[in-house]
């Protein structure tokens, strides 16, 4: 399975506003809305860190290689990329009159800290952090985007890095939750022998069954990424038995 680990920059809107305090924006108030400054990715598996930018290409040579990369991925790994990278990727293919990536499937590390942990903050930053897999890149902020989008070479050479690290952060955390991901896209699907559904490893040992209504089957546990699988096939099915309905 192609696993691309994918992080976007994003240039804020712009707009004319007349105070700081519970302002309510019209469109016709909207100078520039918010476009891709730069991407920075990674085949999973692949050490190369591979990032570009209107700075570096200009927009659409930019979006050519990212479309080319979501297009070659069965899955994407990235932190809150369902709501927010891919879209505005889309957004971007779609003003530019590019088609659809192929599909793939998401893996979006966000929702797993979501919805598996309960970590202080759910924050890229924090959850490296915590796990001791170090932290990001530092940098002035707010400033650091405004002198990007005014092609200022030495707050892009930081942007770069900082784009960059977030991807190597990206892959650390997947790594440590890979285990405890529910519904990962399966390596089965993409292996010819049986293997662990979440990293795909051949160490898998048998650890008691596992029941459903009608069905017994096969559980195994994963001594690579720790996860959980059951056989597909039921193992026993003894004599006849009853269900309620
Ligand atoms: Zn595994």
């Amino acid at each position: 399975m192609k696993i691309l680990l994918i992080d976007i920059e994003v240039a804020p809107n712009t707009a004319h506003v007349w105070g700081i305090f519970d302002q309510n924006i019209s469109i016709n108030q909207l100078l520039e809305s918010s476009y891709t400054l730069c991407y920075a990715a990674k085949w999973y598996g692949e050490s190369k860190i591979m990032f570009d930018s209107i700075q570096k290409s200009g927009k659409q040579k930019m979006l050519d290689s990212v479309h080319k990369l979501l297009d070659e991925a069965d899955a994407i790994v990235h932190y809150n990329g369902s709501r927010f990278d891919i879209p505005i990727l889309h957004k971007e293919f779609l003003l530019s009159g590019m088609p659809p990536p192929a599909p793939s499937k998401q893996i979006d590390l966000l929702q797993v800290a979501r919805r598996q942990f309960r970590f202080v903050s759910n924050k890229l930053d924090y959850v490296a952090q915590a796990l001791g897999l170090g932290s990001k890149t530092e940098h002035e902020g707010h400033a650091l985007w405004v002198k990007c989008m005014n092609d200022d070479r030495k707050a892009w050479k930081t942007m770069e890095e900082y784009n960059k690290n977030d991807v190597i952060l990206l892959e650390k955390v997947y790594d440590k939750f890979k285990g405890w991901i529910k519904q990962h896209p399966n390596h089965n699907a993409y292996s010819a022998d049986v293997c662990c559904p979440n990293c795909a490893s051949r160490k898998l040992q048998s650890r008691g069954t596992q029941r459903s209504r009608t069905a017994i089957y096969q559980r195994y546990q994963c001594q690579n990424c720790g996860s959980w699988a059951r056989s597909v096939k039921s193992e026993k099915i003894s004599k006849d038995s009853l269900v309620n309905i």
